[in-house]
């Protein structure tokens, strides 16, 4: 039995000038599905994120959610309707805890939504703890961000990606700037999220160990086109990725491909 599609992306186009960012691309995406989106620096993988989150309005085709058009709604308006992403927690505020950080996240999207019968924080506060729980950093709550490592300040905006409790995860190069053992830490803890809670999964990822590892689904991006869309055996063996994405297929070899592909 098929499983129903939770992200329709149809015929997707997004131009910068001349520059034909995103063309013609379509895909779906079901739920506890881990999708890669990988390609070279330029392929038009943000754009077409940004397209999905509303950051960005396609110049053609639909994005659907769960049946519904969501292309071109506010970013606000997509989080609303359970679209999560992750975003750099540059701007933690080091000094406070793990728990609080996750809090304020949690307070700037609250608005409205508060039960005014608990104080706020109180309330955000036990929401915090079991999104904590969740990513299994619950025994670092009351310690200030500035102690952890970054492979855990990575998982706490994975925690406050799952505030909204989305049935889409959006992550764009989750994995930036982490050591080769935190990369698939981070990407096995989203692959147990992605299931238990049957969440549809969109990541990039630059490290090919870590994208055939993980994804249970890849496609590939080139200059704003899909070339390819596959299992990690598939796309290991595609030809035309080799050529177009890797240039040799030498890098291809080293590759584990996960048993799920
Ligand atoms: P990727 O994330 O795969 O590296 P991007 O989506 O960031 O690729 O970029 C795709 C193409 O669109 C590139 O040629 C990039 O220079 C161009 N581009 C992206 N965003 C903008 C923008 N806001 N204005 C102009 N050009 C852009
Ligand atoms: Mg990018």
């Amino acid at each position: 039995m098929s499983r129903p599609v939770l992200l329709a992306v149809r015929s997707l186009g997004k131009s910068f000038g001349g520059v034909r960012a995103v063309d013609d691309v379509s895909f779906d995406l079901q739920r506890g599905e881990l999708l890669a989106m990988i390609g070279p620096n330029g392929a038009g993988k943000s754009t077409c994120f940004n397209m999905i989150n509303g950051q960005l309005s396609p110049d053609t085709g639909h994005v659907l959610l769960d049946g519904k058009h969501i292309g071109g709604r506010r970013p606000r308006d997509i989080w609303k309707l359970g679209v999560g992403r992750t975003f750099q927690v540059a701007a933690t505020y080091a000094s406070m805890t793990v728990a609080e950080n996750v809090q304020m996240a949690l307070l700037s999207h609250a608005s409205g939504l508060f039960d005014f019968t608990r104080r706020a924080s109180t309330l955000m506060r036990d929401r915090a703890l079991e999104l904590l729980e969740l990513v299994g950093l619950a025994a670092r709550a009351d310690d200030p961000c500035s102690i952890l490592a970054y492979g855990d300040v990575k998982t706490v905006e994975l925690a406050i990606a799952l505030s909204n409790s989305p049935s889409l995860l959006l992550m764009d190069e989750p994995t930036a700037g982490m050591a080769p053992r935190e990369r698939s830490e981070l990407m096995t803890l989203t692959r147990r999220l992605a299931q238990e809670l049957n969440i549809g999964v969109l990541f990039t990822e630059h490290s090919m160990d870590v994208v055939f590892a993980h994804a249970d689904r890849v496609m590939v991006l080139a200059r704003g086109s899909l070339i390819a869309d596959g299992t990690p055996r598939q796309i290991r063996d595609d030809p035309r990725v080799a050529q177009v994405y890797f240039g040799s297929g030498r890098l291809m070899e080293k590759v584990r491909v996960n048993n799920h592909g």
